[in-house]
């Protein structure tokens, strides 16, 4: 089974409009709503590779019953802490040329909701992956820090894919039970404390950086694909060029690439491959944590995998 958790859900709405004018009244042409945040995304589409995925995380008052009812709709497994106040709302509104976003920060939660939550996580007992993935909420007598590292600590897993803000990532990369990153080049950046210039400075990085050391590192490239530190070996992840039509949400989808990959116990080369063409097949797609099987099985084909 593979558990990931979404600690600050949100409805996400999509606004597409002509263009948008500060200070005057818009009426969109399109409305879209879905449940959303990093680990939704990520569990939705460990769910359309129909692999036994749990989503566990907070929601709280009617945007939260709106959050659950929207996974029921696509007959994601979840369990969540019901907690006060409301489950936040991000707006991104579209005019074809930009995307300007509204992201509200969530509701606080309690230190009594936060036990729940591990009380809960602990009687699972074992899990074979877990993902944690999204900002942190606002906690009431705990740091982000805290907070994650008691999740992981609460239930016993194989393999644990955090994908969390970099200031928190910095610090929970000192604990043995982080096996997996997956920045993107502004987040690797911002973990190590300088802008690298070139691809030979990163891997460089990847290579001689105790930050690193007996980690698993995804570091993706966006269209230029990504390189990978796995098992203390270096890859090179060439991917093809392929109609883009909303990259948002790519990252997400690579992690759950990632958590499949090991799941099912794939070789390195072949995991890197699917993670890279879950990608790739999110960007390929108008909705965000949104694959296509037949795509995936099209892309391994095109992408390259070289050892460095
Ligand atoms: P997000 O935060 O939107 O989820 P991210 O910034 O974490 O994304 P990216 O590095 O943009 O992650 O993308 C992850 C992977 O998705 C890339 O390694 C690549 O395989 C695929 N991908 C993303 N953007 C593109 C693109 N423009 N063309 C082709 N593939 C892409």
């Amino acid at each position: 089974m593979i558990l990931v958790h979404s600690f600050n859900s949100s409805i996400d709405i999509t606004y597409q409009i002509d263009h948008l004018n500060i200070g005057q009244v818009h009426r969109p042409n399109t409305v879209i709503k879905n449940a959303g945040g990093k680990g939704i995304n990520v569990a939705k589409v460990l769910n359309q590779l129909k692999e036994n995925v749990l989503l566990m995380g907070y929601i709280a008052g009617n945007n939260g019953k709106t959050i659950k009812t929207k996974l029921e709709d696509i007959t994601l497994s979840n369990e969540f802490i019901e907690t006060d106040g409301e489950s936040r709302i991000c707006i991104a509104i579209n005019d074809g040329l930009h995307q300007t976003e509204i992201l509200e920060s969530g509701p606080l939660i309690k230190k009594v909701y936060q036990k729940e939550y591990i009380h809960k996580l602990k009687r699972k007992q074992h899990c074979n992956v877990q993902v944690i993935s999204g900002s942190t909420p606002i906690l009431e007598d705990a740091t982000p820090l805290e907070h994650t590292h008691t999740i992981l600590n609460s239930i016993e897993s194989n393999y644990n894919i955090v994908d969390v803000r970099a200031s928190e990532l910095q610090q929970l990369l000192q604990y043995d039970e982080v096996h997996c990153i997956k920045p993107n080049e502004t987040e690797f950046d911002e973990l190590i404390g300088f802008t690298c210039e070139h691809l030979e400075q990163r891997i460089d990085v990847l290579k001689h950086d105790p930050l690193f050391q007996n980690k698993d590192v995804f570091l993706t490239l966006g269209g230029n694909g990504a390189l990978i530190k796995r098992n203390n070996h270096l890859y090179r992840a060439h991917i093809p060029n392929m109609q883009i039509v909303n990259p948002v949400g790519s990252g997400d989808s690579t992690v759950a690439g990632i958590a499949y990959g090991i799941e099912n116990l794939f070789a390195d080369e072949m995991m890197i491959k699917f993670a890279m063409a879950c990608g790739i097949s999110n960007a390929m797609n108008e909705q965000t944590g949104y694959i296509s099987l037949s795509q995936i099985n099209e892309l391994i084909d095109k992408i390259k995998v070289e050892k460095i």
